[in-house]
C-alpha cells in the first residue's frame, strides 16, 4: 500500500501500490484488490498523479441525467485506458459536486446507462 495513492476509485480499497515495468521506464498505480490500473507514467510521481486523477476525465452533459443525490447537472465521465490488450477499458460517471459515482462499466454507453438507472455500489450490495 502506498501513502500517496488515493483509494481505488472502483472498489474503494486502500491496497494500492505503484508498480514499475521490468525495464524500469514505466510506472502505474494498481489496486491489488480488484486489479484496476491507473494511467502509465514515466516516473513514480507521474503514476501517482495519473492514479489520483483517476484516468482521463471529460465533462458530458448530453446523455446524462442530473445527479440523483444532489441534482447537479454537469457530470464527469472518467475513462481508464487498459494497460494490456487483455484488460478492458473502464468508464465511470461521477458528480463533481457531491462525489457520487455510478458503477464502472467497460463502455461509455454502459457507464451512462448505469448512471441513468441509478446503479451504484450501494445498491449492488443490497
Ligand atoms: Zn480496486
Ligand atoms: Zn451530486
Amino acid at each position: 500500500m502506498s501513502e500517496k495513492l488515493i483509494p481505488c476509485p472502483f472498489c474503494g480499497s486502500t491496497d494500492t501500490d505503484v508498480l514499475r515495468s521490468t525495464d524500469g521506464v514505466k510506472f502505474w498505480g494498481r489496486c491489488e484488490t480488484c486489479g484496476a490500473v491507473g494511467g502509465v507514467g514515466s516516473t513514480d510521481e507521474e503514476a501517482v498523479n495519473n492514479w489520483n486523477r483517476r484516468g482521463t476525465t471529460k465533462q458530458d452533459d448530453r446523455a446524462l441525467l442530473p445527479c440523483p443525490k444532489c441534482g447537479y447537472p454537469h457530470l464527469l465521465i472518467h475513462h481508464w485506458e487498459p494497460r494490456h490488450e487483455d484488460e478492458a477499458e473502464s468508464y465511470q460517471v461521477e458528480c463533481p459536486e457531491c462525489g457520487y459515482v455510478a458503477l464502472p462499466a467497460n463502455t461509455e454507453a454502459d457507464a451512462i446507462e448505469y448512471w441513468n438507472r441509478g446503479d451504484d455500489n450501494d445498491s449492488s450490495e443490497l
